[in-house]
């Protein structure tokens, strides 16, 4: 066993394969350690391994555990990448240094608004409904226009595009199709590809990827 690769390892060695296959650089990949639902306890060995991205998906129970483990890792950087309500807007603002959730008009308001009071700006993704799914966040194809035309008239800076390809189908066309939709928009940053396809997602231009599950294990195993 002593040569046996922790989950972070592997990961990490997984998405350095998935890079050289596609001639790209490690470095241009962000690993977003998914710690939704896990406590301090579990999110620890990570931080001691030098892990310092994390992602998170509800304000409340960031709150709840990561201010303490940041008194102790000053250089962590969260990631909300769960959907966000507008009247949590301030929280998250406070709390966050990259919102990947932006999909919508009266959000976009509440998040300027909260940017402006803070007097911090932090970096959005703008999520897009790639699967066209009913219940799924993220905006339609048709409105991402407006979104990124209101998004600059306010003053919030856009990293990129998130998706959240439909589970039960090959995840490779809408990687593609966001990767297109990016592209069309002179932005540069892709959040997409999760523990079951993040090499995927690196070979078709991930530069965020979030991956919960093949680095903490199952949730609520
Ligand atoms: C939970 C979650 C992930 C991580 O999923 P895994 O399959 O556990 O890697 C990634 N992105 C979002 C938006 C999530 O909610």
């Amino acid at each position: 066993m002593e040569n046996a690769l922790t989950p972070l390892e592997e990961v990490r060695s997984n998405i350095a394969r998935a890079c050289k296959a596609a001639r790209r650089k490690s470095d241009d990949i962000t690993l977003i350690a998914v710690s939704k639902t896990h406590p301090a306890e579990t999110i620890e060995p990570l931080l001691e391994q030098g892990q310092r991205v994390f992602g998170e998906n509800r304000v409340q129970e960031a709150e709840a555990k990561w201010p303490e483990l940041r008194a102790r890792y000053p250089d962590v950087e969260l990631h909300l990448i769960g959907q966000l309500q507008s009247n949590k807007a301030d929280e998250a603002v406070a709390l966050f240094d990259s919102i990947h959730s932006l999909d919508r008009m009266s959000l976009l308001n509440a998040l300027a608004k909260a940017m402006d009071k803070a007097g911090r700006r932090v970096p959005c993704f703008i999520q897009v409904n790639v699967g066209d799914e009913d219940q799924k966040g993220g905006c339609s194809l048709s409105e991402l226009p407006d979104l990124l035309a209101a998004a600059r008239a306010a003053d919030i800076p856009i990293a990129g595009l998130m998706c959240i390809p439909p589970f039960d189908i090959e995840p490779a066309p809408f990687f593609a199709l966001l990767a297109k939709l990016a592209a069309d928009n002179g932005l540069s940053g892709l959040s997409m590809g999760m523990s079951s396809d993040y090499e995927t997602a690196v070979m078709l231009g991930a530069t965020h990827v979030r991956v919960g599950t093949a680095l903490f294990g199952k949730r609520g195993a």
